[in-house]
């Protein structure tokens, strides 16, 4: 059985069925071609108004079902993720531009998603507090009713299915706009995995569309908690018009994250590490490691070797050849990611590699005599860049770390773990590595960033999804009416 059978979803899809989408439909294209490999429907604000009403019909419904049925329902769906591996590898690889590899982490972590929310449908929600009076008094946690998630293009399987996948299962129903560049891979075969996991109906509604499509679900009055991943500024739109509404907004936003490389770290597994933070997924990544800090004793040995492996990385098109770079996601952020290159060449940095593009296919790039005013180290360029800088010691280290708006992630490698423990407590960050670079997840893990990366929030682990998809009620009960003096 094939899930996504048709080239064509002309509809919005909803867990009950098909319907037609009054913003009409539109064409995906395969960024390495630019071939038109689909045509979805895609959402206006009047199909936002109409998906979550009837989400919002539908979850109390929802809420009162058994948890052993919404388990059965997230393990199926995790098994079908796996099942259809191989199907929804191949549209994360054409329709996102990934290599293979990355796809196969997306559809891993979609069914651990599920099987995770699976165990947070049986979890214990509360707990009994004391109380002064001669009553039982509880703090439970309820579901909040519709959550809105609105996913980006870049790892658009695993950002929309880390907020599905728990809402659902804690007895929401979901209302999902995925960025219409990877509405298949990131929405269509989400709500079809659910629809065949037997998902009842009306519960999730997926509606491909643009910011006009996002701003519409965060202002309906069903929706009551907004789950968003995207950039910083997109971000803070979306949690200015949340407070405007008096709802809850996760943000999982933008960073600019640095690796830390001492000078007693081996200096082949240092490359290895700053490589692949840089240059996965042509560094189209949150946690992409955006800074390279490299202690001076080691850094024009660094700069070399990372040089000479990011000459040598082949860049290509993922459907046809084992590359290690695909293109980026279209015209616009390549051509946001060369301003930002020649901008950093023009105020002084060398290019030690790339700094050339073919099409969409951008050259892993590293640049050397870079300062803290770099352009492509001061911001974020979500592409295949690695800015290296050098210090002397660790409070210089420490300083230049802490330069950032940011706080998303933060790598540093040492052979003394204390040490790099140590400098670890003095950069702000939401998630730190040590001895390791700065990309990585893991459905069990709190994922999520502080600063311009994040309001704290986080998503992952039974703890931190309780907290992100519930409302807490405090409830107390007395054996009889109580006699007040009038
Ligand atoms: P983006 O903010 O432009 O788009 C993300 C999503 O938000 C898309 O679905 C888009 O259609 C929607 N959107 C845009 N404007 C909106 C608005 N005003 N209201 C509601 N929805 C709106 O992001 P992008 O540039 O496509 O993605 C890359 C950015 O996302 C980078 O900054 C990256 O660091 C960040 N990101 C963060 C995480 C994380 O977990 N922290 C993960 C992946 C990507």
């Amino acid at each position: 059985m094939t899930l996504l059978d048709a080239m064509t979803w002309q509809g919005t899809l909803h867990s009950d069925g098909w319907v037609e989408p009054a913003g009409g439909t539109a064409p995906v294209r395969s960024p390495a071609t630019g071939e038109e490999i689909a045509q979805v429907g895609v959402a206006n604000t009047e199909d936002v108004t109409r998906a979550c009403a009837r989400a919002a019909a539908a979850q109390r419904a929802w809420a009162a079902t058994g948890y052993a049925e919404r388990a059965a329902v997230l393990r199926r769906a995790g098994q079908l993720f796996e099942r259809h591996a191989a199907e929804i590898g191949d549209w994360i690889v054409r329709e996102g531009g990934s290599i293979p590899p990355k796809a196969g982490v997306e559809t891993d972590t979609a069914a651990q998603e599920c099987y995770e929310a699976a165990a947070l449908a049986s979890h214990p929600l509360g707990e009994i507090i004391p109380s002064a009076q001669p009553r039982l008094s509880l703090a439970r946690r309820l579901p909040v009713g519709v959550v809105g998630v609105i996913a980006p293009f870049n790892f658009p399987l695993i950002l929309a299915t880390r907020s599905v996948a728990p809402a659902l299962a804690l007895g929401n129903a979901v209302v999902l706009k995925p960025d219409p560049r990877t509405a298949v891979c990131g929405g269509i075969s989400i709500a079809r995995v659910f629809e065949e996991a037997g998902l009842p109906d009306g519960l999730l509604h997926v509606l491909p569309g643009g910011a006009e499509v996002g701003e519409a679900l965060v202002a309906d009055p069903n929706v009551r908690v907004i789950s968003f991943t995207g950039s910083t500024a997109a971000g803070r739109k979306v949690g200015e018009a949340a407070a405007r509404h008096l709802k809850r907004a996760h943000l999982e936003l933008g960073g600019n994250s640095a690796l830390i490389v001492l000078d007693d770290a081996d200096l082949d597994l240092a490359v290895s590490a700053g490589a692949w933070g840089s240059f996965l997924h042509q560094g189209q990544i949150c946690m992409t490691t955006g800074r390279h800090l490299v202690h001076e004793s080691l850094s024009e040995r660094y700069v070399e070797r990372l040089a000479e492996k990011a000459n040598h990385l082949p860049v290509g098109d993922p459907a046809k050849e084992q590359v290690a770079l695909g293109p980026i996601i279209d015209e616009h952020q390549r051509d946001k990611i060369h301003a930002l290159v020649t901008a950093s060449v023009d105020a002084g940095a060398r290019l030690a590699a790339g700094g050339t593009y073919e099409g969409l296919f951008y050259r892993p790039t590293v640049l050397t005599d870079v300062t803290p005013a770099t352009p492509a180290y001061a911001q974020e360029v979500f592409g295949p860049v690695a800015p290296v800088i050098t210090f002397t010691d660790q409070d210089e280290a420490v300083e230049l770390a802490r330069q950032t708006e940011y706080g998303l992630s933060l790598g540093i490698l040492s052979r003394d773990v204390m040490k790099a423990l140590a400098l670890a407590d003095r950069i702000p960050s939401g998630i730190v590595h040590i001895n390791d670079q700065t990309v990585s997840d893991e459905a069990v893990a709190p994922f999520g960033g502080v600063g311009a990366s994040g309001t704290g929030s986080r998503f992952g682990g039974s703890a931190a999804n309780v907290d992100a998809f519930t409302e807490t009620q405090w409830l107390t009960v007395r054996g009889t009416i109580t006699r007040y003096p009038f």
